[in-house]
């Protein structure tokens, strides 16, 4: 039997691995969890799973879940309840854990991943913000401990399986499919208004917030390109993007000899996650099948770049090095949030990552220390970023509606 602890048990990807553990309720036992606000969830959680520990965002939310589980307890164990940064380590920590489900959204999750790594634990990660914040370091630390990295992310999970195939010395690329997100076929001067209920109904795939605005950038598919450069120790130049709109080809690995070996199934996470919990074994599904009679074609296409230049400014970060990828995430985190709170048009978020990557110090990361400043010097560069772009987008919008009154 495994024993789990969950980073962000409550999100789209926590919820959906919980769903595989109680499809499988003989194989996994959950030892930790830990969400941030959502605590009607989480009480559920712990009414289904009784874990040892749980933590939550913070003391407040701390005790609202103490207060709600002790009127629902009847007397039954409690378990422990632990807050914010140190109650994250915790969960990632815990000694009966041996494998973590890193899927926090953002940097939150960074530090405690981390932990997890160095504690020696099998780790399945979901949270790509850890390897584009800080790949090299955790790969380093994940070499030294003979810890495996399981992805869960359904793109590497797809390499993951298709490099089953053949040696790393026989690899020549990496190709990561992109749905092309629902702007895909939507005119630049329309795409460049969107709201976020247009950028938020993604065609394929249902997803928390953040990833879903990051998939109608397409600077999802950049944080992509550096978490697969981690992941398999490719060089940037062996790894491509092209668009597949069906999604039904999760990607794919071209091999020295010109053979390509691809990976299909339902747009279902449920199937990566267990990929991940159950490696090296495979193990029943949950009853998510591909549609062969739906599946008429499979369609591929280049990638747009003045459409999409988010993922150009990926390749960038991922190029320069040091600070520039966890400044690449951090520029990106704001930028959404103040694309989500009207604060920015769509088009503000690549002007606010740009902005970033060009005042950012260009530093290396020694320690995850470092990586915590520069997200911090990164942050604030990108709030003020927000603010003049969101500035300059309002002057062009007057210019253009007196242009238009003129008319
Ligand atoms: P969600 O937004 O649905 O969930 C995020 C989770 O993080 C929630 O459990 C949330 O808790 C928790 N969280 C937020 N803040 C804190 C905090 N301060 N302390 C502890 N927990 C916190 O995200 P997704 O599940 O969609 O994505 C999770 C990760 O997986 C992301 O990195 C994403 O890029 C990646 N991913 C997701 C895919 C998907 O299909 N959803 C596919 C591939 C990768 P609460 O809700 O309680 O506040």
């Amino acid at each position: 039997m495994k024993t789990l602890a969950i980073l962000g048990s409550t999100g789209s990807i926590g919820r959906q691995t919980l769903q595989v553990v109680e499809s499988m309720p003989e194989k996994f036992r959950v030892v930790a969890l830990a969400a941030g606000a959502n605590l009607e969830e989480l009480a559920g959680q712990i009414a289904r799973h009784r874990p040892q520990l749980v933590s939550v965002a913070d003391a407040a939310k701390a005790a609202e879940l103490l207060e709600r589980l002790t009127q629902a307890a009847n007397g039954a164990g409690l378990p422990e309840i632990e807050h914010g940064r140190e109650g994250l380590l915790s969960v990632a920590t815990h000694p009966e854990a041996d494998t973590v489900v890193s899927a926090a959204v953002g940097v939150v999750g960074l530090e405690a991943t981390y932990a997890a790594v160095k504690a020696g634990k099998r780790v399945a990660l979901s949270n790509k913000e850890v390897l584009v914040a800080a790949g090299e370091l955790v790969m380093a630390a994940a070499k030294a401990k003979g810890v495996e990295l399981l992805p869960v992310d359904s793109e590497h999970n797809a390499i993951h399986q298709c490099l089953r195939a053949g040696r790393a010395s026989e690899v020549r690329r990496l190709i990561l499919t992109a749905s092309g997100g629902p702007f895909r076929r939507t005119p630049l001067a329309q795409m460049a208004q969107a709201t976020p209920e247009q950028a938020l109904a993604h065609p394929n795939w249902r997803m928390g917030k953040r990833i879903t605005i990051d998939s109608a950038t397409l600077v999802n598919k950049g944080f992509e390109v550096i978490e697969a450069r981690w992941l398999f120790g490719v060089e940037p130049k062996q790894i491509e993007v092209v668009i597949h709109p069906q999604s039904t080809i999760h990607s794919m690995v071209e091999y020295v000899d010109g053979s390509i070996l691809a990976q299909l199934g339902p747009t279902d996470m449920r199937m990566p996650i267990r990929y991940a919990l159950t490696y090296p074994e495979r193990e029943g599904s949950n009853g998510v099948e591909l549609n062969w009679d739906a599946l008429r074609r499979l369609d591929f296409e280049k990638v747009p770049p003045r459409k999409f230049p988010c993922l150009r400014l990926a390749r960038r970060a991922l190029e320069e090095g040091g600070a520039q990828t966890c400044a690449l995430n951090a520029a990106d985190e704001i930028a959404v949030e103040a694309f989500l709170e009207r604060r920015l048009p769509f088009s503000g978020i690549a002007r606010v990552i740009e902005g970033v990557l060009d005042e950012m110090p260009k530093v290396a990361l020694g320690s995850i220390d470092d990586v915590l400043a520069a997200d911090g010097e990164a942050r604030r560069l990108a709030r003020l970023e927000v603010e003049s772009v969101a500035e300059s987008s309002e002057k062009t919008s007057v210019r253009v509606s007196e242009i238009d009154r003129v008319q």
